[in-house]
């Protein structure tokens, strides 16, 4: 029997430091940058390759962890180097997670290694399930995705809206409904690849937060792809639909079952943001000298920087937890997924905010990081079920009610 510990094992204490280092030298550095340009900052995704960090082995074993803790390490400290930037890294992860879990075996090895590419030649990869009408009720999509026996094909119709690298992606995984009737248990998802004719970019998103970070529409027009390219195959669907239309238990909704394992991940992301915001004004007021002595020696300061440290080590112990429950295939019965992504996103609102207050006027501007890293925290409490679609999964979860 394992004895209980929080300490990290040598393996991940070297790749936490390894990737802090890559996220100190090459992300921080250009974070302001991008954020300026708003767009794809292309050559710090190729040095991350270069290195090794965008890579489908370095992917494939920092997910293998039987603790489930590399992954959080890993995109906490690449967000505590710039957010934008570490969804520009790892966005594809999203479409590696939607193959991964509704993908066969063969699936998995032919569509996963096309989301990374090599040095060189990159791939990035978009999971497409928000539509303009079906955010928060993933159930309403109207994206169709319709048989033909004769050719084995699908042809898929629908608009997508805020994917992450939508358009941009050489890959998509697009979730369509094959059965409007019975809501998000008539959805499958489908490989979109490189060359397909009838998917394209429409609008790309101005956004406050995140900027390095692409966020486009999908357009998807007669958009055809081959029966093999449907997510777990066409026999798997049959026999789920046949479950569903005789009133049987089907299993997780195929896009709900995607986000529910990312939702830990999501929030160490929120956590590296908190950390980046929490350090720089520690340090600032340590230094800011008003009324002849440094702002941390008035309590109102340094109590506020002491509630900024509590709630990221506290976002941090439920991201573990999720994260350790969801490796070791726990159910999260208490909708723990939820309350890690819930908790640490409105802790990293929180604690930019007060990153501001701390260094008043200079926090205000944009010479300073500070106010980069509040308008990229804002969208951990939207993306991925916003906070109030959490506190409703966790409410169903401890009451065993349908709280609406
Ligand atoms: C930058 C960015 C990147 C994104 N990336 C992706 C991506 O890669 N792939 C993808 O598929 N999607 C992506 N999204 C979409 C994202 O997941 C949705 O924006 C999110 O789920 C919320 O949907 P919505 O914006 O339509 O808001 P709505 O669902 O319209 O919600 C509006 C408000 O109503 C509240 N609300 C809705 N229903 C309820 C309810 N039942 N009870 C209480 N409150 C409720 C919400 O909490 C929110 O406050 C991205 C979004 C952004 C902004």
């Amino acid at each position: 029997m394992t004895e209980f510990s929080l300490e990290l094992n040598d393996d991940q204490t070297t790749l936490r430091d390894w990737v802090h280092e890559f996220a100190e030298n090459v992300v921080r550095p250009v974070a302001h940058e991008w954020d300026e340009r708003e767009e794809t900052p292309w050559p710090v995704i190729e040095e991350a390759a270069k290195v090794g960090i965008y890579d489908l082995d370095f992917v494939a074993t920092t997910f293998a962890d039987p603790t489930g803790l590399s992954m959080a390490i890993t995109f906490e400290e690449m967000s505590w180097g710039d957010a934008g930037i570490c969804l520009a890294i790892f966005g594809s992860t999203l479409a590696v997670a939607g193959i991964m879990n509704a993908g066969t075996p063969e699936q998995q090895m032919e569509w996963i290694p096309q989301c990374f590419g090599t040095p060189g030649d990159l791939k990035l990869a978009a999971f497409g399930v928000t539509e303009p009408d079906a955010g928060s009720d993933v159930s309403s999509l109207r994206t169709r995705a319709v048989y033909d026996e004769a050719t084995d094909s699908w042809t898929l119709n629908g608009a997508k809206t805020w994917i992450t690298n939508g358009g941009l992606a050489n890959l998509h995984v697009i979730v369509a409904t094959v059965d409007p009737s019975l809501g998000s248990r008539g959805q499958a998802s489908f490989v979109i690849p490189e060359g397909t004719a009838g998917i394209s970019q429409g609008q790309k998103f101005q956004k406050m937060g995140i900027r390095a970070s692409h966020t486009a529409e999908v357009i998807l027009q007669d958009c055809k792809v081959p029966g093999a390219n449907l997510l777990g195959g066409k026999e798997k669907l049959d026999a789920r639909l046949a479950r569903v239309r005789e009133g049987k238990k089907a299993q997780a909704q195929t896009a709900m079952a995607t986000f529910e394992a990312s939702r830990p991940l999501i929030g160490a992301q929120a956590i590296g943001i908190a950390r980046a915001a929490y350090e720089y004004a520690l340090e600032y007021a340590k230094e800011r000298k008003q009324f002849g002595r440094a702002i941390i020696e008035n309590q109102a300061i340094a109590f506020k920087l002491v509630d900024m440290k509590t709630h990221i080590d506290a976002s941090r112990l439920l991201v573990w937890r999720a994260a350790w429950m969801a490796a070791t295939r726990k159910p999260f019965l208490a909708g723990e997924g939820s309350m890690s992504k819930l908790f640490a996103g409105e802790t990293a609102v929180r604690v930019t905010d007060d990153a501001i207050q701390i260094l008043g006027g200079y926090g205000y501007v944009r010479d300073y990081p500070v106010e980069r890293w509040h308008r990229d925290s804002k969208i951990y409490t939207i993306f991925e079920g916003t906070s109030e679609i959490q506190r409703l999964i966790i409410a169903r979860a401890i009451s065993g009610l349908h709280i609406n």
